[in-house]
């Protein structure tokens, strides 16, 4: 007998995973000379720049401080100079404003000795919530799933919500990505560290860690790290004999169906624990908070290390997962002959599903880029609209895609988001489906655009 796999509710989609990269082993990149360091690479306000044209900044040295309660602060990966502050090109081909730091062979030398020393985790245990929330704000910390919303501001909820559960997003739905995979291989007990950090920091006693039944080893390796914990704190209460806290505790972790997009917020919290989120409401509004699993062991080394956010995990699809400084040239990875090809047209920034073309590779590795994959060019002219309702089907927020993506794309804003455009996730699966080969999202993001730019 098959086992099933929970999952979400309607729709979703199963595109072939091509997850080709091999996930065993993270690649660590040697340190970069030069840095382009930007301003906005979170959700939120931009960052301020606190050093100016000329300074020497050390290694993990906070360079532009967050301006808000939705913003972030950035930090250099290598020590250097601060050659300017000016705009550089993106990945997209926009210009924004980053912080350009050069190293000499001194610096260098420095940073890559400083690299390998053995350093002693920090003893956060008696740190109170407030305090782990302002570590994690000041390393810069922001969800590593692609959403780079301020992981700090995650943690406090407003004060009229009480979180009761952490769910840890290690679905990785989209194809062809692995970058999770392999951080979940190598560092579990980091991870489930992590989690329990959050939970600290939330107030919450129980995590679920939800994963799709496509990654056997990174299961089982969280899985086994996950049990340690559990017999840890079960160890813990009975040795203090009730004199402390008696709260037990607990995180589990849950194989769920591959399907697309599984590791979505709504999806994952009704796929875990059957409750729906109310259009328009936060996952706190059903007690949950949802964090990704390269953001749990990001607060690990922010909480337990004392590293600000300087590296994340990028997979060149086809050629690695490499453990990329921020702020480096996407283009001076070593990923492999032919794995990038710049002049090809269809690069994307993140998975095929929901990343961005990029208009170029001489741009810098920001906090949200999850990786970096090479599709095939579209060949084909989009043909009129058959009312066939396959993007309907398909849609796992119940939408009815193809009516959204006419008034998007006719300019009917009201209408639009009576229909629910605002609802919208961008999993793209109605693009995907479309046998007449619309870009429905693309339209449905017009549409959300003008609701916003006329407030409606
Ligand atoms: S992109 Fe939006 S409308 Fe299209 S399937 Fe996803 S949620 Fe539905
Ligand atoms: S899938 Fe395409 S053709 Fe079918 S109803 Fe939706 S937009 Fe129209």
């Amino acid at each position: 007998m098959t086992m099933k796999f929970p999952s979400f509710k309607i729709g979703g989609i199963h595109p072939p995973q091509e997850k080709t990269t091999p996930a065993d082993k993270i690649i660590h990149v040697e340190l970069p000379r030069r840095v382009s360091l930007l301003l906005k690479q979170h959700g939120g306000a931009e960052a301020a720049p606190i050093v100016a044209k000329g300074d020497h900044v050390d290694r993990w040295q906070k360079v532009a401080e967050a301006t808000g309660f939705i913003s972030a602060p950035v930090h250099t990966p290598i020590s250097g100079i601060v050659k300017e502050i000016a705009p550089v090109t993106t990945l997209q081909g926009r210009q924004a404003t980053a912080i350009t730091v050069e190293a000499s062979d001194a610096d260098h030398l420095a940073d890559e000795a400083s690299r390998l020393e053995q350093r002693q985790p920090y003893d956060y245990s008696r740190l109170a919530p407030a305090d782990i929330v302002g570590t994690v704000a000041d390393a810069g910390i922001v969800g590593l799933g692609g959403a780079t919303f301020p992981t700090a501001v995650k943690l406090s909820p407003p004060p009229n919500t009480k979180a009761e559960l952490l769910i840890i997003d290690a679905c990785e739905c989209e194809p062809r990505l692995t970058c999770d995979d392999v951080l979940m291989r190598a560092y579990p007990e980091q991870i489930v560290e992590g989690i329990e950090i959050m939970m600290r920091a939330a107030g919450v006693d129980n995590a679920i860690i939800g994963i799709e039944n496509n990654k056997p080893e990174a299961y089982a390796a969280l899985k086994h790290a996950c049990d340690d914990f559990n017999m840890r704190k079960a160890a813990e209460i009975r040795n203090k004999a009730n004199t402390e806290s008696n709260h037990l505790a607990r995180i589990t972790i849950t194989r769920l169906q591959a399907r697309y997009p599984q590791g979505c917020e709504k999806q994952l919290i009704y796929a875990l624990t059957g409750c729906e989120v109310p259009s328009g409401a936060l996952p706190i509004s059903v007690g949950a908070i949802v964090q990704n699993v390269g953001t749990a062991y990001a607060v690990y080394r922010a909480v337990a290390m004392r590293e600000p956010l300087t590296e994340r995990v990028v997979t060149i699809a086809g050629a690695g997962n490499y453990m990329a400084p921020i702020g480096m040239r996407v283009s001076d990875l070593p990923a492999g002959e032919g794995a990038i090809c710049a002049e090809k047209a269809d690069v994307i920034s993140g998975g095929p599903m929901m990343g961005l073309s990029c208009a170029t590779l001489d741009a810098p590795v920001t906090k949200g880029l999850s990786g970096i994959c090479v599709v095939e060019p579209l060949c084909y002219d989009p043909e009129p609209c058959i009312r066939c309702g396959k993007c309907a089907y398909a849609c796992p927020m119940g939408l009815e895609p193809y009516l959204i993506s006419t008034y998007g794309r006719l300019g009917y804003a009201p209408e639009a988001k009576e229909h629910g455009a605002m609802d919208c996730i961008e999993c793209g699966s109605c693009s995907y489906t479309c046998p007449s080969h619309r870009p429905v999202l693309d339209f449905i993001r017009l549409a959300k655009a003008d609701i916003r730019k006329k407030k409606i």
